[in-house]
């Protein structure tokens, strides 16, 4: 069983907008108002030993318990009874929406993320069908549970066989699109590990660097858009905040906003497929993504989208069967892949890796994918040895180019 999510752009009448953004606001409030009592009910949960607050205390009962998914939902459906304007909405949807709160909170608990936050209006900007019907789209037309037929561009072929898991309506400045998982039944054998393997090393310099000694330099998508986005910024900030010309200068930044964003996917997607084009195994260093956006160069980390990219490549490999696995990153630019013997640490200026123990010089991020190549291969197991001194010597370092 395997699923793939495709996306397409929606054509909805007047009405339908209309409709899309009444319920985008339902969940919007129905999210609002769930977080509300989640954080009520933590906040009456804790207390100062020493002293009352001044202006007021949360008290909820003892014995009331923890609201979660479920208990939510309950409250929910027996709300809607009484309210036209949650009647208006599918059911499902909103109690997608609780379940995104439960996700939000679960991913706090298990994964260190923030807290929750409310949502202000206009930040809502998708909501979710969790069932379709059998025939969910005929020619140009999906068939949407109350909305009814809706037309799209289908912009490539809906492949048939699959069942369809979830919808997903998201507004973008651009317009309306539909995330349509689709599934199907077939079961796919694991990629085992075969064929020419390739190590990569990421950075900023170079955005990738390969095994193979393949350099490719980093596309800076968000820095050449930086001096439009200031100038369109400056003319938002001149304009009388809620007129009509502040809007339409602010729907100029959101526009520039995701064409960079979607250069640099269309970037990543033809960058993952040149590297499958000849390897049969694919390792990546194992990077903590978070830590690296809060330092010193964030905002470059930022705009090379490096979580995107390995995320991309990963499908990517699936997608063409070709082994992905991601390895410890630790020290990969401290040790020489010839002999294995720790060279101390580089400074970001030093560009060239030079051995003291074997001589072995080559690229500095060359260097580290071909220990990330080494790490990678006793990990599935094959026989370092065979990688042992003298293989790497001789490869060319070639510089491309970022376009592709
Ligand atoms: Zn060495």
């Amino acid at each position: 069983m395997f699923n793939l999510t495709f996306e397409f752009k929606l054509k909805p009448t007047a009405t339908q907008v209309a409709v899309f953004e009444d319920w985008l606001e339902q969940c919007r409030k129905v999210y609002n108002y769930a977080l509300r009592e989640r954080k009520d009910w933590y906040n009456s949960r804790k207390c100062q030993i020493n002293f009352c607050s001044l202006h007021s205390e949360y008290i909820i009962p003892a014995e009331v318990p923890r609201p979660t998914y479920s208990s939510q939902c309950k409250a929910l459906t027996a709300y809607r009874k009484t309210s036209p304007a949650l009647q208006q909405v599918n059911a499902q949807v909103l109690q997608q929406t609780l379940r995104r709160l439960e996700k939000a909170f679960v991913s706090m608990w298990e994964q260190n993320h923030g807290f929750p936050r409310f949502k202000k209006k206009g930040t809502f900007r998708s909501f979710v069908f969790p069932q379709l019907g059998t025939v969910f789209h005929q020619g140009n037309r999906f068939k949407l549970p109350i909305i009814g037929p809706i037309k799209f561009w289908q912009s490539r072929p809906i492949p048939d066989g699959a069942i369809a898991k979830q919808a997903r309506v998201v507004k973008r400045s651009s317009g309306w699109y539909i995330m349509l998982t689709l599934q199907w039944e077939a079961s796919i054998p694991d990629i085992i590990p075969h064929g020419n393997p390739v190590g990569i090393d990421v950075g900023l310099t170079n955005f990738i660097a390969t095994s193979d000694g393949l350099l490719i330099k980093r596309s800076r998508f968000f820095g050449d858009a930086e001096r439009k986005l200031k100038l369109l910024q400056q003319r938002v900030s001149r304009k009388k905040i809620g007129s009509n010309t502040w809007k339409k200068a602010q729907k100029k930044v959101a526009f520039l906003h995701e064409y960079v964003a979607n250069c640099r996917k269309d970037w990543h997607r033809k960058l993952s497929h040149h590297i499958c084009d000849d390897a049969g195994m694919v390792f990546v260093e194992d990077l903590n993504l978070i830590g690296l956006s809060g330092a010193m160069l964030g905002k470059q980390c930022l705009d090379a989208g490096f979580g995107q990219f390995f995320n991309i490549l990963e499908q990517t490999c699936f997608k063409r069967g070709v082994y992905f696995q991601k390895v410890n990153a630790k020290k990969t630019s401290q040790i020489c892949p010839n002999c294995l013997n720790e060279t101390g640490k580089k400074e970001l200026s030093e560009r060239v890796h030079s051995c003291g123990h074997c001589g072995y010089t080559t690229d500095r991020d060359v260097a580290a994918a071909q220990v990330v190549l080494i790490r990678g291969l006793a990990a599935v197991g094959h026989a370092v040895k065979m990688l042992a001194e003298g293989k790497f010597i001789g490869i060319p370092v070639k510089q491309e180019s970022p376009r592709l």
